[in-house]
Formats: structure tokens, C-alpha cells, sequence
């Protein structure tokens, strides 16, 4: 069996800690490497700081409050439903505390969207920012949730008749501690779920994947052990190290999702740097936060550099952004084209790209740390304790040059899709290996290119939009009688999703009609998405009226023949 592995072994990872033991309780922090008074969190509005220390205490007192009140047992899920917020990970580390497992959410999403996330995860409780309580109340009401278990992250600044999270953590920093923390066995960090972050994988709808506490320590120590280590065995001075001590990254990637939850949160946290809390991306807000909390890293997706590259804002912010030492791209392809422009508009900085899934939690590859830019188009090398296989179509491996569909084996690998069996199977293999749904190709040194993806995601500014979950919308309207959707390319966005509907005879002869009722109808059922789902899944790659959608012989929808349409059709236009 041909296998490309990790250049580097995976360096040791306990698995009998839980995620907050090993981040502030065990020898394995780097406590002392955080300068004396640099805190963790700023929080980019007001520059208010909190250093790991207070934090720690946070997390206690909350932990104890929530037991206090709720006794929340072992295992009971809590939806946290929040912008990035200097409480954001306090509220995740409580709950990991009292051995109970946290589901992100996005705060942007609807009613139906919560809801469905709610049922799912079968949450008992949610923490959300006052900004978003209606859309969490009506939520609630809707899955049968007592408005009691509504928690409030911020300092609301109204008469909310909900407990806040500062209320809680101060009632159980003022009493004895009410729970007995869970010590775990050997080996049992591996199975014991610390998250639940909704993904599609390859095919269907959203799913919970089950994040255990070990893939986030392992992970951590493999994105240290592919820096630090190796920039130690190269005696890299340490003020050339990629992550040093006391650098100042952006914190504006979505906690909620996995790439900012390990690599803006805890690999972070291990290194001993500060994070800028901003609860959300604004332009050229974005470059203000850089000039004033001087700001060294960057952690973006791809739009925010095409904005870097083009936006005419960021000529003013020219001496800020020679400060800048890293910037570090993931979620999303990132073209060499882009890349080389920002190569000139960051002039000191390295440029890194990670790849990587919800599945694996998260970066499974990384520009190497010794090479400023990495190889044009590639998203860098196995992080160590990696292997790789690539499986062409017909179910062989590929061997050096050729492409087919990667399949990881990482530490940090997650368990499974949450209650359901059928998709683990699909994308959770035998003896740890995750199918990825992504074409790719590797070079001689072990650089992997991701080349395409043969999985239905679409991917909107790095967030997961399904398919099927549109199409399965679409096809509650009375008009539609079958949909498929695709993506198009996108110079922003990376890709949009585009409808191909088929529709029932007497909304098809009144679309043939003219080309007002067919734009009509468009409009309407472009509606019908926007009116339910969170921004990034409208149709803004359009719909189409087709009058089939192709499929196989045994009626699988092939989905390829009309992504290569769409592309054709995008590309001749
Ligand atoms: P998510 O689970 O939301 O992180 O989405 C994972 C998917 O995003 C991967 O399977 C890829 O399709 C895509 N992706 C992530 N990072 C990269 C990258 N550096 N280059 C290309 N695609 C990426």
C-alpha cells in the first residue's frame, strides 16, 4: 500500500486529560512562556485585557455557577450561540469542566437553522449574545425549550429577565465548589465529547460531527510540533519563531466554526500569545483593529485577502501592515495568483495556508515553517503524525503525480457524526481514517494541492453551505418539481450557489411565457431560500430553469455534469 506519511512522528498527546486540565492544570502548559501581564483576550472595542490567569478563574467560577443552578450532568449538551466574545471559550471550558459538551452555533443563522441545531445536538440550555436573543427565544419556544435555560454571554444592557453568565460566574466564585471535576481514565480522552460542530462532510445534509477533547489537545501539539519544534531543531533564533511568545493575532474568524476554534483559540492559548476578540469582520474596521492593538499575525480566509489585495483602504494602513509577520490562510482555497499579490502588500510577513476539515479538527497540513511563502497553490505539508492516502475512482492508490480523493489518519481526527450511523459509515473508515470529499495531488516533497472538491460542499467565504439541504428546502415549494445545486466560481466569495430547477408544468409554461415571469419566478424562488437561511446560502449564483435533471440509470443525481455546466457557462459569459 502506497501511504505518504507525515514527515514528522506525532509527538506525544495525553488522552487522560479533558480539554481545560491539559490547557491550565496539567505540565504541558506553556504558562511560563506568556510574558508577565500579556493577556490572552483583548477585546478589540475597548483594549480590555484578560490574561490566562483570570480566565482560569472564570472558567471555575462559571463551571460551579452552572452546576449550582442546573446541576448539568455528564454529557448534557449546551448550545452556545454567540459572536467571538472575551467569554466565548469560558463558557466552552465550564462546560468541559462539568464533563458536558458544548455545540457552536452560528449567530447569524435563522430560526429554522438554531432550531434545527437544537433538536440535533438535543441542547438543553443555550448561552446567546442579547443581540440574538429573539431569534434564540423563538427558537427555543419552537423545540420546547424553557425560556429559563436562556443564559446571556454579554452584559445585557436591559431588563432581560435571563441569568447572565457573569451572574453565574460570580455566584460560583462566591460559593463552595458545588460539582467533583471528572478525572479520566487512559485513554479516555479519546471517546469523552467535548464538541458538536455541524458539518455536511461529503454528501447530505448539515450533521453534528463529535469532536472528542483529545483532537483538540492533539491537534495543538501537532501545529506546535510543526513550528516550534522544528524551528528549535533548525535553531531559528527565537525572535524569528512563527508563533513567539507576546505576538498579537486577529481573533475575528468565527470561534464557532473549527478553524478558528483550534487554531485562534487554544493553539493560541499554548503559545503564549494575544488574542484580538472582534465579534465581527468589517472593512476597513478590520485594519483599524491592526493599527491599534499593533497586531503581528493574521488568521483570514481568502475574501479577506482579496479585500487586502484590492480594497483602496489599505494603502492608509501601509506602515501597519509592515508589522505584520504571519498571515495565515485556511477554510478555503487561497489561489497562487492571490497569494503573490499579497506577498507585496505584506512585505515582511510569511504567508501560511492550512488545509483541513471539521472531520479532522481541524489542520491536518501546513506550509512548512521554514519556508516564507511555500510552494504557489499548496496548502503545505502533513502535519506530523499524519498519513495520507490518496484513492483514485476506481477504489486503488494513487501513486506520486496522480490525483484522487484524500483520506487523513490523524490524532486529531474526529469520532463520528452525532446519532447517525449511516453517514459515519460513509466518511469514518476503518481504524481512524476520514474520507475528505477533496481531489488532490501531491509533490515530490510532500506538498499537497488541493485540486478539487469531489464532495457536494460548497463552500461560501470559507463557510459550509449543503446541497442537499437547499435542494431539500426548494423542494417543499409547490412550484419545484426537482433542483440541483451547484457552485460557481466566485472572485470573492470563492463560490456561489446556483439552482437548477425544474419546475411543474404549470409554473414551467408560465416561466416559458416571457422573460418577466420567468425573472419573476426566479426572484420568488430565490426568495423562498433568503427568506429561511442565513446570508451566505442564498442563491446569489442565480437560478436556472432546466427542464431535467440529469441522472444514472439507478436515478442518482449527477451532479458533476451540471457543475461543469455551470463553469462553462460562468467562463464563456
Ligand atoms: P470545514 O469542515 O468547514 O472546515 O470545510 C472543510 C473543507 O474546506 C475541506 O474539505 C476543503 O474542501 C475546504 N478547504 C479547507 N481548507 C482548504 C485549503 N487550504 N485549500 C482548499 N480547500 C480547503
Amino acid at each position: 500500500m502506497t501511504e505518504l506519511v507525515a514527515s514528522e512522528p506525532a509527538p506525544f498527546i495525553p488522552d487522560n486529560l479533558t480539554i481545560p486540565q491539559f490547557f491550565f492544570d496539567s505540565d504541558h502548559t506553556l504558562k511560563a512562556t506568556r510574558p508577565q501581564g500579556v493577556p490572552f483576550f483583548i477585546e478589540d472595542a475597548t483594549g480590555r485585557g484578560i490574561d490566562s490567569r483570570e480566565v482560569r478563574k472564570r472558567v471555575d467560577g462559571l463551571a460551579n455557577g452552572l452546576s449550582r443552578k442546573w446541576d448539568i450532568k455528564q454529557d448534557e449538551v449546551v448550545c452556545l450561540y454567540a459572536p467571538n466574545h472575551v467569554d466565548y471559550a469560558v463558557v466552552f471550558w465550564a462546560l468541559h469542566r462539568l464533563g458536558a459538551i458544548s455545540t457552536n452555533s452560528n449567530p447569524a443563522y435563522t430560526l429554522d437553522e438554531l432550531s434545527h441545531q437544537l433538536r440535533l445536538t438535543k441542547a438543553t440550555t443555550i448561552i446567546v449574545h442579547s443581540q440574538f436573543l429573539k431569534t434564540a427565544s423563538e427558537a427555543c419556544k419552537e423545540v420546547g425549550l424553557p425560556a429559563e435555560r436562556i443564559v446571556i454571554i454579554d452584559q445585557a444592557t436591559f431588563e432581560a429577565p435571563h441569568t447572565t453568565v457573569e451572574q453565574l460566574i460570580q455566584d460560583g466564585l462566591n460559593h463552595n465548589t458545588n460539582f467533583v471535576e471528572r478525572k479520566l481514565g487512559e485513554g479516555e480522552a479519546r471517546t469523552k465529547i467535548a464538541f458538536l460542530c455541524l458539518s455536511s462532510g461529503t454528501t447530505g445534509p448539515p450533521k453534528a460531527v463529535a469532536i472528542p477533547h483529545y483532537s483538540v489537545i492533539a491537534n495543538t501539539l501537532q501545529i506546535r510540533a510543526h513550528n516550534y519544534t522544528v524551528e528549535t531543531k533548525a535553531n531559528v533564533p527565537t525572535d524569528e519563531w512563527r508563533f513567539r511568545p507576546g505576538d498579537v493575532i486577529t481573533g475575528v474568524l468565527p470561534f464557532f466554526h473549527i478553524f478558528g476554534l483550534i487554531l485562534n483559540v487554544h493553539v493560541m492559548l499554548y503559545s503564549g500569545m494575544s488574542v484580538v476578540i472582534t465579534p465581527k469582520f468589517g472593512w476597513p474596521t478590520f485594519l483599524e483593529s491592526v493599527r491599534r492593538h499593533k497586531i503581528t499575525h493574521l488568521l483570514v480566509v481568502p475574501p479577506m485577502i482579496v479585500l487586502l489585495c484590492k480594497h483602496p483602504a489599505t494603502k492608509d494602513y501601509e506602515a501597519e501592515l509592515k508589522n505584520i509577520r504571519l498571515c495565515f490562510s485556511g477554510a478555503a482555497p487561497l489561489s497562487p495568483e492571490l497569494a503573490s499579490q499579497l506577498e507585496k502588500v505584506l512585505p515582511n510577513a510569511s504567508l501560511g495556508q492550512g488545509y483541513g476539515m471539521t472531520e479532522t479538527s481541524t489542520a491536518v497540513s501546513m506550509t512548512p515553517v521554514l519556508e516564507r511563502v511555500g510552494k504557489p497553490g499548496s496548502a503545505g505539508i502533513a502535519v506530523p503524525g499524519v498519513r495520507f492516502k490518496i484513492v483514485k475512482e476506481d477504489g486503488t492508490l494513487a501513486k506520486l503525480g496522480e490525483r484522487g480523493e484524500l483520506v487523513v489518519n490523524s490524532p486529531s481526527n474526529a469520532l463520528r457524526y452525532w446519532d447517525n450511523p449511516k453517514a459515519t459509515a460513509e466518511t469514518f473508515l476503518e481504524d481512524g481514517w476520514v474520507r475528505t470529499g477533496d481531489e488532490v495531488e501531491f509533490d515530490t516533497e510532500g506538498n499537497i494541492y488541493v485540486v478539487d472538491r469531489l464532495k457536494e460542499l460548497i463552500k461560501v467565504r470559507g463557510f459550509q453551505v449543503a446541497p442537499a439541504e437547499l435542494e431539500g428546502h426548494l423542494l417543499s415549494h409547490p412550484d419545484v418539481a426537482d433542483v440541483c445545486i451547484v457552485p460557481v466560481p466566485d472572485d470573492f466569495s470563492g463560490e456561489l450557489p446556483l439552482a437548477y430547477i425544474v419546475l411543474h408544468p404549470p409554473a414551467a409554461v408560465r416561466a416559458a411565457s416571457s422573460t418577466a415571469e420567468s425573472d419573476a419566478l426566479k426572484a420568488e424562488l430565490s426568495k423562498y431560500v433568503s427568506d429561511v437561511k442565513v446570508q451566505y446560502k442564498w442563491l446569489k449564483g442565480g437560478v436556472e430553469f432546466i427542464d431535467a435533471v440529469p441522472k444514472n440509470p439507478s436515478g442518482k443525481l449527477l451532479r458533476r455534469v451540471l457543475r461543469e455546466r455551470a463553469r462553462a457557462e460562468r467562463a464563456a459569459a
